[in-house]
């Protein structure tokens, strides 16, 4: 059984507080386990939820202000420390490729473990994954930014009731898949007849930004969108100034991208009462909506109905 799965380590912007730790975030999805914008105290909150610096296979940053890649030093040391046998893939906006080369040698350590550095050069630039692609898509940010998603691609799934009415068993369904049609007692038989297309899944991470195209193209159809909602509407100039969004206008890229799972988080300190983002959001999105708080758990939500091939 594939598990696929958010867990939220912070959802601090700017500086910690005590009950918000920097930002943070890991995805399960099957066998990728992806640590997004590791910010300060990254490494400790990962204890608190069990996964390992060997359970990492990738990592991606959108940008490098500090609350989103001061955890890297220690994460990327604790990748060395437990001597994680296989190589963890890491990206990054290619233009702070200077931030990264400092943070990854910020301190002394005996450096065994292998890092696959791809840095993001590109808008649109997509990086091919067993379980899909991973697509990094260019923010609207003081500095150079991109945010993240993951798309895996529609499937098909046959129906056995089908198959046997055209009497195609053992080794021409696989035939079947792999051409598209078969020819059957003077039939022609083609896979959309037995099957249903089994809808992909998508996620996205997008963060730190104000509203722009990127935003749309990573939030579009995704079934889990994580975004920042660093402030409410009553600030809507300021974020605009310093490009953040407010609850408002999260809520409203959701519902005009078809998202599924809302996950609101980046709080400005500001703000002592989360019911405050949900509220807000509420106004503008109907579908699952989570407010993040530190070492909570959002599962990716079940694949979308299957249509008729
Ligand atoms: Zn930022």
């Amino acid at each position: 059984m594939s598990m696929r799965e958010l867990t939220v380590l912070g959802t601090a912007s700017q500086t910690p507080t005590r009950l918000r730790n920097h930002n943070g975030y890991v995805l399960r999805w099957d066998d990728e386990v992806i640590l997004f914008d590791p910010g300060e105290g990254s490494q400790r909150q990962l204890l608190h939820t069990g996964i390992t610096a060997t359970d990492l296979t990738r990592i991606c940053v959108t940008h490098f202000h500090g609350d989103h890649c001061l955890g890297l030093p220690g994460t990327i040391q604790r990748l060395s420390l437990d001597r994680v046998p296989h190589p963890v893939a890491v990206h990054f906006p290619a233009g702070g490729a200077e931030y990264f080369a400092r943070l990854r040698h910020a301190s002394s350590f005996h450096e065994t473990a292998e890092l696959a550095v791809e840095p993001v050069t590109a808008d649109g630039q997509r990086i091919t994954l067993g379980v899909g692609t991973l697509e990094a898509r260019r923010l609207r940010h003081p500095i150079e930014t991109y945010g993240y998603r993951l798309v895996e691609p529609d499937g098909c799934r046959m129906l056995p009731e089908r198959l046997s009415a055209y009497g195609i068993g053992g080794p021409a369904v696989g035939e079947l898949l792999r051409v598209g049609h078969l020819d059957v007692g003077g039939r022609r038989v083609t896979r959309d007849e037995v099957s249903v297309v089994r809808p992909g899944q998508r996620f996205a991470f997008v963060m730190d930004t104000g509203l722009c195209d990127g935003v749309y193209a990573l939030a579009e159809h995704a079934d889990l969108l994580v975004i920042e909602s660093t402030f409410l509407a009553s600030e809507a100039a300021l974020a605009a100034e310093v490009g953040h969004l407010t609850a408002g206008q999260a809520a409203r890229v959701a519902t005009e991208s078809g998202v599924r799972t809302l996950v609101l988080t980046h709080f400005s300190q500001r703000y002592a009462d989360p019911r405050r983002f949900h509220d807000e959001a509420r106004d503008h999105f109907a579908g699952e909506l989570v407010v993040a708080e530190d070492l909570t758990t959002v599962p990716v939500p079940p694949r979308r109905v299957a249509s008729a091939g």
